[in-house]
C-alpha cells in the first residue's frame, strides 16, 4: 500500500478563498481584521514564522503589526504591551511568539492576554471552553490537524486515535479536541509520551496516528497499523550536505511509513501550511465577533 498525501498546502487555499469573501464582507462593514504579533530577541525560526504571518495578512488584505522587542525585555514592559494591545480597536487578535526569553514567565504574559483577542487559544479560559466543547477558537495546529481529516473525507467517529506526545501547544489540546462530540472528532483517544513504557504496542492500534514530538523519523513502519492514517505535525532540521542550506526539514514520521499507511502528510507541505491558516481564520473570527457585539449594544 502507498499512502494516498493529505495536502495541507491544497487544502489551506481552499480555507483561505473562503477567508477572502468573509474579510471582504467585514470591510464592507468598515472592518478590517487585524493581527499584531510580538517577538521578544532574535531567535531566528520565530524571525521566520513571523515573518510569513504577516506576509499572510498582507496577501489577505488584513491588518497586521509586528512589534519586535529586545531579548533584555523585562516582563513589565511585555506586560505592558499586551495591556496596550488589548485596548487597541485596530487588533482583533494577536500573539505573542514562543519561547520566550528564559527570564519571561510565559504563562504569566499568555493570562494577562484578554481572552476574546487570544487567536493562539493559549489562555486557560479559551483552553477551558475548548475543554468543555464551547470553544470561542480552537488552537492553530491541532485545529488545522482536523482540517486536514475532515476536509480530506477521513472518518474520525469511532476510530482510536493515538496522540504522540502532551504538549500544551500541541499534543494535550489535539487529544482534547479529538474527544470532543463534534465533527471531526467523536474518537477514542489515546496520549503517548516519553514516560509511556512499550510506544509502538499502543500506536499500532492507532486508525489515526497524530505524532507531535519532535523526534526526526521516530515513528518507523513496525510501529504503524496497515492502513492507518498518519498525521505527522513534526519539524525537524537534519544535516544535509546535499541542500545549500546544509540541512533539510523531516518530520517525525519515517518515509518509509507511506508504504503501510493509507493515507498520511507529508512534511514539508503537509500540517505546516495548516498552522498560519487557521490563525488567520482564528483573526477573522475574533473580527467578526468584535462587529456582532458592537450591533448588540
Ligand atoms: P514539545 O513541547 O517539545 O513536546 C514534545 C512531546 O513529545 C512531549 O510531550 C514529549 O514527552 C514527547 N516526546 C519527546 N520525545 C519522546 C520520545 N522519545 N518518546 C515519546 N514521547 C516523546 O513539542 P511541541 O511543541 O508539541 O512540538 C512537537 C513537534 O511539532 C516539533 O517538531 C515542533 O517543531 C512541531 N510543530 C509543528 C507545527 C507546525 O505548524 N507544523 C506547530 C507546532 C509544533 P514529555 O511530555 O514526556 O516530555
Amino acid at each position: 500500500m502507498t499512502a494516498e498525501l493529505i495536502l495541507g498546502k491544497e487544502i489551506s487555499q481552499e480555507i483561505y478563498g473562503e477567508l477572502e469573501a468573509r474579510i471582504a464582507a467585514l470591510k464592507e462593514k468598515g472592518i478590517t481584521p487585524g493581527l499584531a504579533v510580538v517577538l521578544v530577541g532574535d531567535d531566528p525560526a520565530s524571525q521566520t514564522y513571523v515573518r510569513m504571518k504577516g506576509k499572510m495578512c498582507q496577501e489577505l488584505g488584513m491588518h497586521s503589526d509586528t512589534i519586535i522587542m529586545p531579548g533584555s525585555t523585562t516582563q513589565a514592559d511585555l506586560l505592558a504591551r499586551v495591556d496596550s494591545l488589548n485596548k487597541d480597536p485596530d487588533i482583533h487578535g494577536f500573539l505573542i511568539q514562543l519561547p520566550l526569553p528564559k527570564h519571561i514567565d510565559e504563562q504569566a504574559v499568555i493570562n494577562a492576554i484578554d481572552p476574546s483577542k487570544d487567536v493562539d487559544c493559549f489562555h486557560p479560559f479559551n483552553v477551558g471552553r475548548m475543554l468543555v466543547g464551547d470553544p470561542e477558537f480552537l488552537p492553530a495546529t491541532p485545529a488545522g490537524v482536523q482540517q486536514l481529516l475532515i476536509r480530506s473525507g477521513i472518518e474520525t467517529d469511532g476510530k482510536h486515535v493515538v496522540v504522540v506526545g502532551r504538549s500544551n501547544i500541541v499534543g494535550k489540546p489535539m487529544a482534547a479536541m479529538m474527544m470532543q462530540k463534534a465533527e471531526g472528532a467523536n474518537s477514542t483517544v489515546t496520549v503517548v509520551h516519553s514516560r509511556t513504557k512499550d510506544i509502538g504496542s499502543i500506536t499500532r492500534q492507532a486508525d489515526i496516528l497524530i505524532v507531535a514530538m519532535g523526534r526526526a523519523g521516530f515513528i518507523t513502519p513496525d510501529m504503524v497499523k496497515e492502513g492507518a492514517v498518519v498525521i505527522d505535525v513534526g519539524t525537524n532540521h537534519i544535516p544535509d550536505p546535499n541542500s545549500k542550506k546544509g540541512t533539510r526539514l523531516v518530520g517525525d514520521v519515517d518515509d518509509n511509513v507511506k508504504e503501510k499507511a493509507s493515507a498520511m502528510t507529508p512534511v514539508p507541505g503537509g500540517v505546516g501550511p495548516m498552522t498560519i491558516c487557521m490563525l488567520m481564520s482564528n483573526t477573522v473570527h475574533a473580527a467578526e465577533r468584535t462587529y456582532e457585539r458592537k450591533c448588540s449594544q
